[in-house]
């Protein structure tokens, strides 16, 4: 029987073949870098073949890799010669609790699968990322941002409990209220107490297909302007329930072209019009979205820009789902310009500052070394009680540099003196790296960036004031 196409944004680069093995998601920012092949894979169907192969590879003397499904671009899942569990066959939902309000899924489980079941029942994730393959186990141990992450959190909060075997092949239980500590040092921990094998998670009641939201729409062609006025929304949401933006900067011939946009959307009456629009202007992109990657180059790369103009004039109406999808459906990752991501995680007091510079460093990075192409800045609201430590007075922002690479002039130490120096604006204005994405690899001043610093055992005066 034939499957529905469902479209992606890395139409090249499936995740189930032997050759994925050897690659995360550095891949489609370089994809001349060279393969790192594992020597051993574990594919564990639960916790007790977590257990065995921990002790295995300890016996061995060997660190064990734990891989979701390698979005990450911070070598965190690949290893030359290495020992790799892989979370696949752990992909069950265990139970879903409308009484608690809760689910409970294994870590391979993916969320966007997950989410399609509890859709099923009337219930949703609250916080999902806007890609279809991302795993419980990777998001959980990154953060986990979406477009209403202002007012659910990162993914981390939202998670209740779970369980992981650590590197001692000990199996441990935690929650926020069994082991706090220990269940905070897990979460966004990238891997490294141990492997984490299932968790419950936060639902909530929704129809993310039904539901038509209106887009409040901002579009500017001013940089203060927009800097100004997606402060404020970043600031203040206001009652938006979901919310997002992106600031792009293209070069084209005798120029470049900027302009930037931020949706807020919010409640609207319903009526049969607006879910028409909804399923007309999404159709349209989900239709540039099915092309997009399985074209010649040349169309494939018209069909890419007009993806990103579709997501600059965001349509008026759209349903939960859509808004959550919205880049992932419509635009390829692997076409076109190879693309970089560094995201920055910052107090929203210093969302200005800190957006202007990690812009200005992209910009001067374009003019220097050329290594840079088009940048785009992709900003969000966050209000998490992980990364305020339980301070509901202090919200954040996600502020994602997303830019084209020319991989001849980005070398590796073009790209090294850039990355640190996105830590270090990191570091002056009170914020935080989104670890899944390439940080220094220094370990001390990994400490710096990392939030999952702040519940380490070693921690316990914060290095400085976020
Ligand atoms: C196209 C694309 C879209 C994205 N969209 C979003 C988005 O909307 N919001 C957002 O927040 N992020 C987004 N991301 C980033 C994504 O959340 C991270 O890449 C994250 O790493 C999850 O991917 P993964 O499940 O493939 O995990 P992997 O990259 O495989 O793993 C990430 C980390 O988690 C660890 N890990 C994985 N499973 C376990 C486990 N069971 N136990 C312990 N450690 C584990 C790994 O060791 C690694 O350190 C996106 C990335 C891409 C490429």
């Amino acid at each position: 029987m034939s499957q529905k196409y469902v479209p992606t944004s890395h139409e090249a680069y499936p995740h189930d073949t032997l050759l994925s093995l050897a690659y995360d998601w550095e891949r489609v920012a370089d994809p001349g870098i060279p393969p790192r092949w594992p020597f051993r894979v574990y594919l564990p169907r639960g916790t007790d073949d977590v257990v065995r192969a921990v002790n295995e590879t300890r016996e061995r003397g060997e660190r064990l890799i734990v891989r979701g499904h390698a979005h990450s671009s911070n070598n965190l899942v690949t290893g030359e010669g290495a020992s790799v569990l892989l979370t696949d066959r752990m992909n069950q939902i265990i139970d879903v609790d409308e009484r608690a309000e809760t689910c409970t899924i294994q870590s391979g489980a993916i969320l966007a699968q997950v989410d399609a079941h509890l859709a099923r029942r009337g219930w949703g994730l609250s916080i999902i990322g806007d890609h279809d393959h991302i795993t419980a186990g990777g998001f959980a141990s990154v953060g986990g941002i979406s477009p209403a992450s202002h007012r659910f959190g990162l993914f981390v909060d939202t998670v209740t409990e779970l369980e992981y075997v650590d590197w001692d092949g000990q199996t441990h239980t935690c929650g926020r209220e069994r082991d706090p500590d220990r269940f905070h040092r897990v979460l966004a921990g990238t891997g490294r107490q141990g492997v984490i094998t299932w968790m419950t998670v936060a639902i909530v009641r929704v129809d993310k297909y039904r539901t038509i939201l209106r887009n409040h729409r901002l579009i500017t062609t001013s940089l203060d302007d927009y800097i100004r006025r997606t402060a404020a929304l970043i600031r203040d949401p206001g009652d938006a329930l979901m919310e997002r933006g992106v600031w792009a900067d293209f070069p084209v011939p005798g120029g470049r072209v900027r302009l930037g946009q931020f949706s807020s959307y919010h409640r609207t009456p319903q009526n049969p019009l607006k879910s028409l629009a909804n399923s007309v202007a999404y159709g349209y992109q989900q239709f540039l979205g099915y092309w997009a990657g399985r074209l010649p180059a040349a169309v494939d790369q018209a069909v890419k820009y007009m993806g990103m103009a579709a997501i600059m004039f965001s349509p008026l109406y759209a349903n939960g789902k859509n808004i959550e999808r919205f880049t992932d459906q419509v635009l390829d990752a692997t076409v076109g310009d190879p693309t970089r991501m560094l995201v920055v995680l910052a107090p929203a007091d210093q969302y200005e500052p800190l957006f202007r510079r990690l812009y200005e460093t992209a910009v001067e990075e374009r003019r220097t070394s050329g290594g840079i192409t088009f940048i785009s800045v992709y900003v969000k609201a966050i209000r998490s009680a992980y990364l305020s430590r339980g301070d509901d007075s202090r919200r954040h922002c996600e502020l994602m540099l997303y830019f084209g690479v020319n991989p001849e002039q980005m070398t590796e130490k073009i790209l090294e003196r850039l990355v640190e120096r996105v830590d270090d604006l990191v570091i002056e204005h009170g914020g935080f790296r989104y670890m899944h994405s390439r940080t220094s690899s220094d370990p001390d001043r990994r400490k710096l960036v990392d939030p999952n610093h702040l519940y380490a055992e070693d921690a316990a005066t914060p290095p400085r004031k976020r």
